[in-house]
Parts: C-alpha cells; sequence; structure tokens
C-alpha cells in the first residue's frame, strides 16, 4: 500500500465497518450550505462516505451521488444501505478531471498523511468542474497524531491547511469554521471545516 494511505486506520475501518454503520448522521448543517452553493441535481463526487448515511441524504434531494470509499468493507455497509454500487477508492486512487460540480469529504481526509494532503487535494482540484465546490473537516490541532484505536489523524492549525489548499489548486475562496463534536473515540474534538470554490 502506498504511503498516501495509512495502514492501521483503514485496518480499523475493514474491521469495525458493521460498528460504525450504526453510527447516526452527522454534519446537517454544513451539507445544507453545501448542497444549496451547487446546481440542482448536480453530480457529487462523496470520499471516505463510510457507510453512506450522507450519501444517502444527498441522493433525497435529487443529487447524482458517487459514493467511494477506501475501505471494502465500509463500501459494502453502504452499497447495503443504497442499494447502488459504492466504488473502493483510496483517496490518492482518485483521477477525474473536470467531471463533477461537488466533492463532499466529511471527516474523512483528516487521515491523509499529513505529506500527502497537499497531493489528494490537488486530485479535488482537478476532479471539480471550473467554479465547482468542495467540503472537508478536519480534526484541528498542532502535528500529527493516533487516536486510543490506533488511527492516524492530520490535526492541522487552520494555518497550515490553508497553506495546504492554496499549495494544491487555484480556489476563488477558502471559508474555515470551526465547532466542537465527540467522535467515534467518545473524545471532544475541535472540528474545522473547509468549504472552497474552485476557480472558474
Ligand atoms: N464520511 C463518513 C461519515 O462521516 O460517517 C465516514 C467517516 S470515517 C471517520 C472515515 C472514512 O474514511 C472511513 O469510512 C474510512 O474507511 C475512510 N478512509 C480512511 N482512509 C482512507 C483512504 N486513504 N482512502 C479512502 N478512504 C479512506
Amino acid at each position: 500500500m502506498s504511503d498516501a494511505a495509512d495502514h492501521d486506520t483503514l485496518k480499523f475501518y475493514r474491521a469495525n465497518a458493521e460498528t460504525y454503520a450504526q453510527r447516526q448522521p452527522r454534519g446537517t448543517e454544513q451539507m445544507t450550505g453545501f448542497l444549496a452553493a451547487l446546481p440542482p441535481g448536480g453530480s457529487i463526487l462523496e470520499l471516505g462516505c463510510g457507510a453512506g448515511y450522507q450519501a444517502a441524504q444527498m441522493l433525497a434531494a435529487g443529487f447524482d451521488v458517487h459514493p467511494t470509499d477506501g475501505s471494502a468493507e465500509m463500501a459494502a455497509q453502504a452499497q447495503q444501505r443504497l442499494g447502488r454500487e459504492v466504488r473502493t477508492m483510496l483517496f490518492h486512487e482518485l483521477d477525474a478531471d473536470a467531471a463533477y460540480d461537488g466533492v463532499w469529504a466529511y471527516a474523512c481526509l483528516l487521515h491523509v498523511p499529513r505529506d500527502e494532503l497537499a497531493s489528494v487535494l490537488s486530485r479535488v482540484w482537478r476532479a471539480l468542474k471550473p467554479g465547482g465546490w468542495f467540503y472537508a473537516s478536519f480534526k484541528s490541532g498542532e502535528g500529527e497524531g493516533r487516536d486510543k484505536l490506533a488511527r492516524y489523524y492530520n490535526y492541522p492549525s487552520e494555518e497550515w491547511l490553508r497553506a495546504r489548499y492554496a499549495e494544491a489548486g487555484g480556489w476563488a475562496s477558502i471559508d474555515v469554521a470551526r465547532d466542537q463534536g465527540k467522535g467515534f473515540d467518545g473524545e471532544l474534538a475541535s472540528f474545522l471545516h473547509v468549504m472552497v470554490q474552485k476557480q472558474s
């Protein structure tokens, strides 16, 4: 496996897909803003879709959703929920060009090794149509680390994250919002919600 994916993190999601699938949907506020920015019925690539709850919400809102996840076991959970194909795809395997109106990546790019993040973000930039929108969330901090479940986190500061986005491509705007919430490990964490628009 390439260094662009963290082996222990994927091992966790492969082994715990069924339990993780019991989690309740999150990110309603962020999704409302994201969907409002897109053309009605527009095409959305979802990265790290987990058990497919958010894909189900975006499909119900009438969008053309393409869910993906790097864990085949998690993709199978999503496929069962959605009744449609869910592609097993690692972030660094994304190779689309100007194909999507939006890319949705809720609480998943936080697992990309710090050295690889700008490269993955540039793949997302390339996959978007001009003027397309991209949402992603991260657990904030001051340097990489692992949680008690052995999952890797890049724990960015806002400043560090803005620099990685700027390195990755040309954006018309980069908006960062903050809140707090509990992760699957039960620990309270500070989140950075990043919404950007590709230059037209
Ligand atoms: N977005 C979903 C949600 O909010 O419920 C799942 C979030 S979960 C915290 C992170 C997801 O990212 C897992 O489903 C995991 O399999 C996936 N993932 C982790 N590393 C990945 C990688 N390198 N490529 C693709 N998916 C990955």
